[in-house]
């Protein structure tokens, strides 16, 4: 079943001839033929590319040394351009869009030698928590399929949870990689704001936007980072950072680690099943030689509605460019310039897009600038220097990634502030700029997945895949699987 490897493993078959690319390849899209009708977890396959890549991967292997990721099928969200592609971003307004250039992510996966599979689907330009916004329809829960996967990157996390692919990327403006991941039993990092290049990913929010993975362990996420950090000139926000090496940090332990456990994340509003799960995940760290201690992020209770001011005006102005004119879906027999970008837009985007265009337009307008937006910014500073204050005490810390587990699909659509509820763990990592990390910890008595988050410093990914891969060590909890039927699904 060479499609359930996670991608280290895929490597070592590859190097050692046990295993072709081609043969993986096909494995991987004879599952995707039998699963992703039900799951819809990718918007486009490109199945001929794939095996032709997967082809050009093995002869590469016969002759050279090859670079680490050669012949490994992956995924990713439809929002990173994929030359000659098409990349929709989950919209109707880009339903069409074929990038004439690769995002620097694509860029580097490809350099990597990395096997692109198909697009993921995702909640439309990002916005949602369930994948129920796509224009492409919802994503469902390998788990159980009347349940969503999360969002927005949903149908990257089920790809990964069902076995479609070895990995997958995906993007978290506000926790679009941790709460999928934790809804479907998958490994997902959001890295650093600025670590991975934004160039090429369609922009939602961009002082929040980030590129990550989600992988079937935490040694994967550690492969794929180092694929994929570093410094590009393209992206103004980019760190200029080297990216270290992140493979020592995964043998390290969790040995004289001080993990914090914030107050705030614990209380009312904490579903049982995740409370005792989060318990026995900090027992199991004790166990490895952790030391806990509980910290105070005091203004965690303002993230939702300052993260409602700064992701929708950002997204008012990224999205202006969709007009029918310099980009996207363009409406018939327009009377006039001004017909044609409001009935363009208006039949382009979906509901909850719109909900945000309207929203950021508000809140950056002349007069409620100040009221919402200048106020907003100072308050993310005081989010950001919680966290700062806090890892003067702590390596790292510890939270549950989401309050509950999987909901069922059109539970919260019709309620919108309980669908931003779902963040509310997350979104204060991303108006921080920190790193995030959702692992697997358990499962609740319907059988639905349970994450906890780790939280690091500013380019502290290494302490969360030290931390994470000596939970992974000690617990199984990633290695399960979902009951999936069809060919070679057990
Ligand atoms: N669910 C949040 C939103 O709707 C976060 C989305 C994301 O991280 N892209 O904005």
């Amino acid at each position: 079943m060479p499609h359930r490897l996670t991608i280290a493993a895929a490597a070592r078959a590859l190097h050692s001839g046990q295993l072709s690319a081609v043969e993986l390849t096909r494995a991987c899209l004879e599952r995707i033929a039998a699963l992703n009708p039900t799951l819809n977890a990718l918007i486009t396959v490109t199945a001929e590319t794939a095996l032709a890549e997967a082809d050009a991967a093995d002869r590469r292997r016969r002759q050279d040394e090859v670079p680490p990721l050669t012949g490994i099928p992956l995924v990713l969200k439809d929002l990173f351009c994929t030359q000659g592609v098409r990349t929709t971003c989950g919209s109707r307004i880009l339903r069409d869009f074929v990038p004439p250039y690769d995002a620097t992510v694509t860029r580097r996966l490809k350099a990597a030698g990395a096997v692109l599979l198909g697009k993921a689907n995702m909640d439309e330009f990002a916005m949602g928590s369930s994948n129920e916004t796509s224009h492409f329809g919802p994503c469902r829960n390998p788990w159980d399929t009347e349940r969503t996967p999360g969002g927005s990157s949903g149908g990257s996390a089920a790809a990964v949870a069902a076995d479609l692919c070895c990995g997958a990327l995906g993007t978290d403006t506000g926790g679009s990689i941790r709460q999928p991941a934790a809804l479907t039993a998958t490994t997902g990092l959001k890295p650093t704001y600025g670590r991975i290049s934004r160039f090429g990913m369609i922009a939602f929010a961009s002082s929040l936007d980030q590129a990550g993975s989600l992988t079937k362990d935490v040694t994967d996420a550690a492969l794929l980072l180092q694929a994929l950090a570093g410094h590009d000139p393209l992206d103004a926000t980019s760190i200029d950072t080297p990216a270290p090496d992140y493979g020592p940090a995964l043998d390290r332990g969790a040995g004289g680690l001080t993990i914090g456990l914030p107050d705030e994340y614990f209380g009312d509003g904490l579903a049982d099943p995740v409370r005792a799960a989060l318990t026995a995940a900090q027992q199991t760290l004790e166990r490895e030689g952790a030391v806990f201690k509980r910290i105070s992020l005091p203004h965690t209770g303002a993230a939702i509605p300052t993260y409602y001011i700064i992701a929708p005006a950002e997204a008012s102005s990224n999205l202006a460019r969709f007009d029918g004119v310099k980009f996207g879906h363009r409406c018939a027999n327009p009377r006039d310039l001004r017909d044609l970008y409001c009935h363009s837009r208006a039949e382009g985007f979906g509901a909850e897009v719109q909900r945000r265009i309207m929203l950021g337009t508000y809140v950056l307008s002349a007069g409620y600038y100040d009221a919402y937006y200048r106020k907003a910014q100072k308050v993310r500073r005081l989010i950001a220097d919680d966290f700062r204050a806090a890892f003067r005490e702590v390596d790292v810390i510890l939270t549950p990634t989401t309050p509950e587990t999987a909901f069922r699909l059109g539970e919260r659509t019709g309620d919108p502030v309980r669908m931003y509820l779902s963040d509310i763990f997350t979104i204060n990592v991303n108006l921080a700029g920190l790193p995030g990390l959702s692992l697997p910890c358990g499962f609740d008595a319907g059988g639905l997945p349970i994450g906890l988050q780790l939280i690091g410093p500013t380019l502290g990914e290494e302490v969360l895949l030290q931390t994470g891969a000596a939970f992974q060590r000690a617990t199984d909890w990633h290695a399960r699987k979902p009951d999936l039927p069809g060919p070679a699904g057990r």
